[in-house]
């Protein structure tokens, strides 16, 4: 087995966004501690743990090459609980680190604390910016405002991180053409070299989902940018990133030559990642799990020495052929249909061709990959191929 790449789940934030669905909780900072605490030992124990919960992680596994502490928001920690997660890392696997990401907030950025995650070797920070517009901010109930990214950016710099990513929003409520624009624009100016723009999901699983469910007013549901107007700010971010010379990758992410984020690639190209953390995935190559999702649920089992797995699921021949279209296609290079149809002893033939046909996707030798006019469509492309 080659090498693989750790991800630590910090599933703590100030406040919860309105948008947000992911399990994460507003909880006393005294909570901080015995949860790193439970991180820790999870990492320590993990063979036992893994084989309690019915997994087999190779023993003779390779380096850790990147790591990635998101959540949640992780900035929120004491520099010196994410030393001690990093140092896990380090006691327990055989390192040989290319790329630690933090996910940090602007609100929370501090020349201390900076200071202290470059020591601890993280070299690159996904910046939860969203937009650089308050009112947009204020009504998806973010912490931040558009002064403290431009507080934040320059105490990285400072403090000598090389790699910066801004994380964008398309489709925040009260969003407009003027002002997802300016945002754009904002961000291009700070120069990150790496750029992600999500358009926001509407679900039943976040508050402003919810509402708009229901019909409702709060928390600016009737504010909320059109399915067309929200395709047209993915296509202007796509025409503005890449006039100054920002390469997308993938179907959310744009970089500066060189700076792909190199973990998160792993997740598109299969690559094999353990999870740690409540609601961390895993992926072996042979196995997909997860952990409990309720942090306080994870830390109970992990501190009564059981595993806190609980979802295994096999990777059957079919599951790993539609992983290949479902998150290869994500990248802008493509996949090898030759090699796939091969690899799995399956024609994809009929289902490419109807494809081809309305545009959907382009074909270079053995290469096929989505149509770039087509990028903000592509869920259903994907949805097609894997029908
Ligand atoms: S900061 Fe991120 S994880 Fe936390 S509530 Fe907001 S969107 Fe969710």
């Amino acid at each position: 087995m080659g090498n693989f790449g750790v991800y630590i789940q910090v599933p703590f934030c100030q406040t919860k966004c309105t948008y947000c669905n992911f399990h994460t909780g507003v909880v006393s900072a005294g909570r901080f501690s015995p949860y790193v605490e439970a991180v820790r030992r999870e990492i320590a124990a993990h063979r036992v743990l893994f084989q309690a919960g019915g997994i087999s992680w190779p023993v003779a596994a390779g380096c850790v090459d990147t790591v990635y502490i998101g959540g949640g928001t992780p900035s929120l920690l004491d520099p010196s609980l994410l030393t001690e997660l990093l140092r896990a890392i380090r006691e327990n696997f055989s390192c040989n680190w290319n790329e630690v990401t933090l996910e940090a907030d602007p609100e929370t950025i501090e020349p201390e604390k900076a200071a202290r995650w470059v020591a601890d070797g993280i070299d690159r920070i996904s910046f939860g910016s969203q937009s650089f517009v308050d009112e947009e901010l204020k009504a998806a109930g973010r912490v931040h405002r558009r002064a403290d990214i431009y507080r934040a950016v320059p105490i990285l710099r400072e403090a000598g991180i090389r790699s910066i990513s801004f994380d964008l929003i398309a489709g925040l409520p009260k969003q407009t053409g003027v002002s997802w624009r300016r945002s754009l624009a904002e961000c291009i100016a700070l120069s990150p070299e790496h750029v992600s723009v999500y358009m926001m999901e509407i679900d039943e699983g976040s508050r402003l989902g919810l509402e708009v469910l229901k019909g409702g007013m709060r928390y600016s549901a009737r504010d909320l940018p059109s399915e067309e107007a929200m395709t047209e700010f993915y296509e202007l971010a796509q025409e503005e990133l890449g006039a100054v010379g920002y390469e997308q990758y993938e179907i959310s992410n744009w970089a500066k030559p060189g700076f792909a984020s190199k973990h998160n690639l792993k997740y598109w190209r299969r690559e094999p990642y353990l999870g740690f953390g409540a609601g961390a995935h895993s992926f072996s190559g042979k196995h997909r799990w997860a952990n409990l999702h309720d942090a306080a649920a994870y830390v109970a089992a992990i501190e009564s020495g059981r595993s806190a797995v609980e979802n295994v699921e096999g990777v059957t021949r079919e599951s790993a052929l539609d992983e290949e279209l479902f998150l290869g296609l994500r990248q802008l290079a493509g996949i090898d249909l030759t090699r796939i149809e091969r690899q799995y002893g399956v024609s994809l033939e009929a289902k490419v061709g109807r494809l081809e046909l309305n545009g959907m996707v382009e074909r270079r030798g053995d290469i096929l990959r989505l149509a770039p006019a087509k990028l903000s469509v592509s869920n259903e492309v994907l949805v097609e191929l894997l029908r």
